[in-house]
Parts: structure tokens; C-alpha cells; sequence
């Protein structure tokens, strides 16, 4: 049988606008979502083409797709740090943080104290919105501060578990903050002190993390390690495509899967798998990405002539090489990111899954002065970003912000 023949784009490309369109667009959005991973694009047609047998079903082809998910699996558990029969697939860490918080409230049940952080991507917040509102007898749900560079204090989350103790249900953090980048370095112990999921363990409670923006950029082993219960990360951060995503358990942590029907992934989540899905984020997963030397280079490639370029611009938190967040000095975000998108640099505006139009909270949380709050734009690279797009990209985001911050020169000086 013969497979489509498929050329690699040979640059980080998203679309032309037309043909007399000859600069190739420069995507600095990866936070938002990643270019697929050519490897992983052509298992994926194979699973597809070939290989399309339903994972149940128990004929050849069937179990044909079923082993190809297994390979999966143990890649992801390889790359995760744990053992097979620990992961199972989903459509994404939205549905794994939903899943998490539904099953904790009926296996844990009647403790009800859960703690989260201000700043968490808004699959959880808007999940934790809903406990609130529609759960009777209250959930009673704590939320920790951060300081100006987006790190919440461990002693505060001591306190807040010491509130009730036997009450702690869950505590539900980020490794990464999918807005600015900073490493949330004290979910394991960090300058003599004892780390918070530890801690969390200490005072009774469980510990999720959503590892959605860490995942294929830092090991995530130190977290199993460390006893984390559950862990979610989502494949199309990674290179995989959309609509797939893998959730850890822990072993022996008992859980009640949000969806039922079937009796797939070992009863922990009904609906036929996503087999081609699956088997992306298994190549992805085999090749155990991390961010090493290369990103940290264009990193501070970036900074350093960005800086130099538009002196007045600040860095909002940070720490993970690959994401920044610039706060471009009295401009509007929207407008930024509108006239980089003409000018062929793609870049986002924080998050992805939220409007927009209100300012970020993560930035207010962080106290963000506020003639740049509004002017704050997210770059984030990805293996594919090259030191020559990091550079035009700094010309163009120069010129950009000279063109917007002249429209309200006169009205704010
Ligand atoms: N958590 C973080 C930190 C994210 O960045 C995202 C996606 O933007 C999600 C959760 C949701 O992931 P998914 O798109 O797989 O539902």
C-alpha cells in the first residue's frame, strides 16, 4: 500500500497570505499551540490509513491499533517518569483538570478545602469558579497570592493547610505559568525549605499539577519523584496535535473518570481512543524533548536586543527559557499583536483561552505597573525557532511599537 508522499515545511511556517507574500512568517506563539512534529505527522497518517482498526475491537486490525496505543503509552510514561499503567489519554489538560477536581470530591469525600493559586491557566480557575457555585454544602476554596515575579510564598500554603487540617482536599498548582514563564521552583523543596507538594502531603491533602506549559521543556521525573498524585500535560504544547492529552495517576490513587461509557483506558475514561492522536503524542513523547542550550541562547538573544531596540519595554516575571512576557510602555496590547500579525510575527496575547480585552490577571496579581499591563505580549519559541527569526523578529517588533506608541504620543507622554 502505498502513503501519501509528505514534504517537511522547510521553516516555521503557518500560512501565506498570498503568493507576492514572500516573507515567511516568524511564529513566536508556541505557548498558544506548536507546529506538529513531522515524525509524529507521518505515524499519525500510517495510523490513520493503515492502521485504523478500533483499539476495542478484538480482530486483527483492532488489536493492531490497541498495541499502537500501549507503544504509546509507554513513551509518554517514560517521558512522564512513571509506569504505564499510570497514564491515560484524553483530549487535553482541560479535561484532565476537570476529571481530577470531579474525582477527588467523590473519592475524598466529605473533605472539602481546596487551594489553588491566583494565577493558574483558566481551565482551572473557571473549573474551581463552578465548584463554588454549584456544590452545596460549600467548597471551601483558598487561593494563594504571588509576588511581583508570579512565585507564591510556601509559608502562606503551609498556613492556609493548617487552617483545617483534616480537611485538605486538594491543592492544584502550575509548574509553569503559561503567561510569563515563571517555574513555580518551590512545588519541590527549594532553598532549605520543604516543597509544596510534600507539604501538601504532610497536612493530608492530594496535589495536582498542571504541567501543560513544562512538559517537553523541563524534566517532569523530579515531580514523580516527589509523590505529585496527579499530573496533566496536553500534546498540542508539544508538537502532538490538538484534542489529545495524557493524564498521570498515581498508582493506587483511586479515581472516578468524568466520562463514562466503555470500558477504554482501563475504565478511567470511556470513548473510543484517538488512536492516531495517541500515537503522535507517543513519537513526540519517545524523543523525550527538553529546552536545552539552543533556547536559552535565543532567549537571551531576544531580551538582550528587544531591551536595546525599545529601551522603555519591562519583562513580566520569567524564568523558563523560551517564554517572555514584554510589557511594551503605554500601547495596547491588541494593537501590538494585531500589527505584528500584518507584519508576519506571530505572538500572543497571554492566553489563549481568554479574550483578551480584560487585562491579564496573572500581570495584576503581579502588580504590573499599569502603564504596561495593558501593553503586555507573550513570545514563546519552540525547537523549530531559529537565532535569524529571533533577530528580524526584534526589527519588526521595534518598528511596531513605534508605529502604535505614536497613535497615543500626545494623549499619554
Ligand atoms: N493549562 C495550561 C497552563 C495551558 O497553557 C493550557 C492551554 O492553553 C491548558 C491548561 C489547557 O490545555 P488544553 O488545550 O489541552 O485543554
Amino acid at each position: 500500500m502505498k502513503l501519501p508522499v509528505i514534504q517537511e515545511a522547510s521553516h516555521n511556517v503557518v500560512e501565506f497570505d498570498s503568493f507576492l507574500d514572500l516573507a515567511q512568517p516568524i511564529y513566536l506563539d508556541n505557548c498558544s499551540t506548536t507546529k506538529l512534529d513531522f515524525d509524529a505527522l507521518n505515524a499519525m497518517i500510517k495510523a490513520m490509513e493503515i492502521n485504523y482498526g478500533n483499539s476495542g475491537s478484538i480482530h486483527k486490525a483492532g488489536q493492531k491499533a490497541k498495541e499502537l496505543v500501549e507503544e504509546a503509552r509507554s513513551h509518554v510514561a517514560s517521558f512522564i517518569g512513571c509506569n504505564s499503567d499510570e497514564v491515560i489519554f484524553n483530549s487535553g489538560a482541560t479535561e484532565s483538570i476537570c476529571s481530577v477536581f470531579d474525582s477527588v470530591m467523590k473519592t475524598h469525600y466529605p473533605k472539602k478545602t481546596i487551594i489553588s493559586c491566583l494565577t493558574e491557566h483558566s481551565a482551572t480557575l473557571s473549573k474551581l469558579k463552578q465548584i463554588e457555585e454549584i456544590n452545596y454544602p460549600k467548597y471551601n476554596i483558598k487561593y494563594l497570592g504571588v509576588n511581583n515575579n508570579g512565585h507564591f510564598n510556601i509559608e502562606r500554603l503551609q498556613y492556609l493547610l493548617q487552617q483545617n487540617p483534616n480537611d485538605n482536599l486538594i491543592v492544584s498548582l502550575l509548574a509553569v505559568n503559561n503567561e510569563t514563564g515563571t517555574i513555580h521552583n518551590n512545588l519541590l523543596p527549594a532553598h532549605g525549605l520543604i516543597g509544596a507538594i510534600e507539604l501538601t502531603h504532610k497536612y493530608g491533602g492530594l496535589f495536582h499539577i498542571d504541567a501543560v506549559q513544562a512538559a517537553g521543556k523541563i524534566s517532569l521525573k523530579p515531580y514523580i519523584d516527589a509523590g505529585v498524585d496527579f499530573l496533566s500535560l496536553s500534546g498540542h504544547k508539544l508538537h502532538a496535535v490538538k484534542g489529545v492529552g495524557a493524564l498521570y495517576i498515581k498508582k493506587d490513587i483511586p479515581f472516578i473518570p468524568l466520562i463514562v461509557g466503555g470500558s477504554h483506558e482501563n475504565n478511567r475514561r470511556a470513548g473510543t481512543e484517538n488512536v492516531p492522536g495517541i500515537v503522535g503524542l507517543g513519537v513526540v513523547a519517545s524523543k523525550k524533548p527538553i529546552f536545552g542550550e539552543e533556547i536559552k541562547k535565543l532567549h537571551n538573544i531576544f531580551i538582550n536586543e528587544l531591551k536595546a531596540r525599545v529601551p522603555s519595554c519591562i519583562i513580566n516575571g520569567g524564568g523558563l527559557p523560551g517564554i517572555v512576557s514584554v510589557g511594551f510602555k503605554y500601547v495596547n496590547r491588541q494593537a501590538i499583536v494585531m500589527k505584528l500579525s500584518m507584519n508576519n510575527v506571530y505572538a500572543g496575547m497571554g492566553s489563549a483561552c481568554s479574550s483578551g480585552i480584560q487585562p491579564s490577571h496573572v500581570l495584576k496579581e503581579m502588580k504590573v505597573a499599569p502603564e504596561y499591563i495593558n501593553g503586555s505580549v507573550r513570545f514563546s519559541m519552540s525547537k523549530y525557532t531559529t537565532e535569524n527569526e529571533i533577530r528580524r523578529a526584534v526589527e519588526i517588533i521595534g518598528d511596531v511599537y513605534d508605529e502604535v506608541r505614536s497613535w497615543s504620543k500626545g494623549i499619554v507622554t
